[in-house]
């Protein structure tokens, strides 16, 4: 089973989830972080945090010239973040999923926007677009020592 083992570690991605200020204001913390548990993935780093304006602005620095940049680093600074890291094979993809289109009135019901928000500019949840980017987000939030390396006990009935 080694080679099996060995390939399907090379497929494991992390991915940085955030619960925007609105999530965290709306008491979605809970509701939002279940989602992921309950799919399966796991868990590696998890804090509130008030996100400081530069951060806000090197995380989404992609969107500098966008016309909503400005109000985009209002909202995500106007009130505590719960940031998060998440490990697993395509859990990337399988986040932006779950979260649903930006747009939370063209996000599919069952996803987070399609259930809990209606507005782009009040769309509950932040999710990595790519496994590059979901390291450069994780190392942007975190700090050394903050993500944890662990091996869940029910990891087997989730993976075979
Ligand atoms: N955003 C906005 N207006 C827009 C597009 C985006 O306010 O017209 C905000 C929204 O909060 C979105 C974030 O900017 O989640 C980042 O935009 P992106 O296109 O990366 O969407 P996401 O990856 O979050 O779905
Ligand atoms: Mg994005």
């Amino acid at each position: 089973f080694l080679p099996h083992l060995v390939a399907s570690m090379e497929q494991v991605e992390q991915t940085y989830i955030m619960v925007k200020p609105d999530g965290v204001q709306r008491g979605l913390v809970g509701e939002i972080i279940s989602r992921f548990e309950k799919k399966g993935f796991k868990l590696t780093g998890l804090k509130l945090f008030q996100c400081p304006k530069d951060l806000a602005e090197e995380h989404y620095k992609d969107l500098t010239s966008r016309p909503f940049f400005p109000k985009l680093i209002t909202y995500i600074t106007s009130g505590p973040v719960v940031c998060m890291a998440w490990e697993g094979v395509g859990v990337v993809a399988s986040a932006r999923k779950l979260i649903g289109s930006t747009d939370p009135l063209q996000a599919e019901p069952g996803t987070i926007r399609g259930d809990l928000a209606v507005q782009t500019g009040r769309n509950v949840v932040h999710g990595s677009d790519s496994p590059e980017n979901g390291k450069r987000e994780i190392a942007l939030w975190f700090k050394e020592g903050e993500v944890c390396h662990w091996t869940p006990a029910l990891a087997l009935w989730i993976s075979e």
